[in-house]
């Protein structure tokens, strides 16, 4: 087992990652920006390095100024944590040059999931349903159009280098197609400087369903069930639960031994998520994430593991210590992502926190890096907390959450927390009965004003 990890990362996955290595006895180094002088990772680790100025591309992107604190701490690993560097296959590949173990699978595999393309390629050998689509990058125009036919309007237009949500165009005609194409690959080279797209049939109303995968070193790839995402707004996940309301422990069984063999295949070696959409009872790959995901606690709260202890472990050359058949699922658990910013307009809202009062009691998680005097640094992701609830069923989960939600205090700046607690009395919500639109309709019907 390691001696010291540094973690490049910040805010509350920074903070989760150090509670899994103190637990196994490792010590922490953290890196911060100067904007993060004052932010909890920095205060709770062993050992702190400043990288850079406040933009990540100066910091926490800053691969040499990484590299350099590593080396002058003596870490033997470096854990990623999600964005930033976590699926940049060159910095893997840099960690290992240097004789340090990146915490995550090689960079040849997080290189040919990173290209979306040649991902959906990888899992239609594995056996995995796609997407109907091209067969590879698109051409051209006539290219385009010869697809989109084949398929069926409408479709829409993916970066093979593409994430987090962006640069995606959907299109519903000839014409519509010609011109977002070429839009599509200027944007594709400007953000993701891989100008490559390809075209999937665009479904209409899917859920999204994704299988979290453990693999170590030895062969063994095993799935802990599935997480439900649906619930998104412009492509970005707002809260996710686990099991999902949508499938039957049958069709679990039969997708997560798919997913585990796929990952076994490819020679997958840590946690990662194969993401589908599912419609009518079908199940669609659309990508693999090569990390741990932000919504990984609902998976940890219905399989009791600590996903981030099991990702250290395997990336030290441990074997999973388990089998499939003993992983057991139990009870109900989501998860909200409390968001600074403003609960209708979704304005970021940067500021100093006041009050801070964080919930508690029964089958309640907080994983969060803010505190009552923090002053929101306006140059990261809006996401300051996750609030995850675990009850012996979905009803007793969304009851917990309400009572959490009402329970919880962040004053001095605007949060999410308004928008959780009408979707979570919301009928169909409650139900089950949501898709990847409802948060859009939902909000167009006006049912999202302030309380
Ligand atoms: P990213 O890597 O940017 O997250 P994904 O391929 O995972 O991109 O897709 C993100 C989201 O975009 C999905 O969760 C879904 O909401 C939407 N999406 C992607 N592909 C399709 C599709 N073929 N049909 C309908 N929606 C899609």
């Amino acid at each position: 087992m390691f001696n010291k990890i540094l973690i490049a990362n910040r805010g509350e996955i920074a903070l989760r990652i150090q509670r899994a290595c103190r637990e196994l006895g490792i010590r922490t180094v953290a890196v911060h920006s100067t904007a993060d002088a004052e932010a909890m990772h920095v205060k709770n680790a062993d050992e702190s390095v400043c990288i850079g100025p406040p933009p990540s591309k100066n910091s926490y992107l800053n691969i040499t100024s990484i590299m350099a604190a590593a080396e002058i701490t003596d870490t033997e690993a470096i854990h990623p944590g999600y964005g930033f560097l976590s699926e940049n296959a060159e910095f893997a590949e840099i960690v290992r040059a240097s004789g340090l173990t990146f915490i995550g699978p090689t960079p040849e595999v997080i290189r040919m999931m990173g290209d979306k393309v040649q991902a959906r390629n990888t899992m239609i050998q594995a056996g995995i349903p796609v997407v109907p689509g091209s067969e590879g990058v698109i051409e051209g125009e006539e290219h385009a159009l010869r697809v989109a036919r084949s398929i069926g309007f409408p479709v829409i237009i993916k970066a093979a280098g593409g994430g987090g949500g962006r640069g995606m165009k959907v299109v519903h005609t000839d014409a519509a197609l010609i011109n977002a194409y070429s839009v599509a690959r200027n944007e594709a080279r400007q953000f993701f400087s891989n100008e490559n797209v390809y075209i999937e049939k665009f479904l209409e109303a899917p859920r999204h369903i994704e299988i979290q995968l453990i693999a170590d070193q030895h062969g063994h790839a095993v799935h802990l069930g599935e997480r439900d995402c649906s619930m998104q707004r412009r492509h970005q996940k707002i809260l996710e639960e686990s099991p999902s309301p949508a499938l039957n422990p049958r069709a679990r069984d039969m997708l997560g031994t798919l997913a585990a063999r796929a990952a076994a295949a490819v020679g997958y070696t840590g946690v990662g998520t194969m993401e589908f959409l599912m419609e009518r009872g079908q199940f669609y790959f659309i990508e693999m994430n090569t990390r741990i995901q932000v919504e990984h606690p609902v998976t940890e709260m219905v399989t009791g593991l600590d996903l981030v202890k099991q990702q250290i472990r395997v990336a030290a050359g441990e074997k999973l210590p388990f089998t499939q058949e003993q992983v057991e699922f139990r009870g109900h658990a989501i998860e909200c992502r409390i968001n600074a910013e403003h609960p209708e307009t979704f304005v970021p809202s940067a500021g100093t926190i006041q009050d801070y009062h964080a919930p508690g009691g029964n089958g309640v998680r907080v994983d969060s890096a803010v505190y009552a005097g923090y002053a929101i640094p306006p140059h990261y992701d809006s996401m300051i907390a996750k609030l995850i609830v675990h009850g012996a069923d979905r009803h007793e989960a969304i009851v917990r959450m309400r009572r959490a939600l009402d329970e919880y205090v962040i004053n001095g700046i605007s949060t999410s927390i308004p928008l959780h607690q009408r979707i979570m009395t919301d009928s169909d919500f409650c139900k089950g009965h949501y898709n990847l639109h409802f948060l859009e309709r939902y909000l167009k019907k006006g049912k999202g004003g302030s309380k």
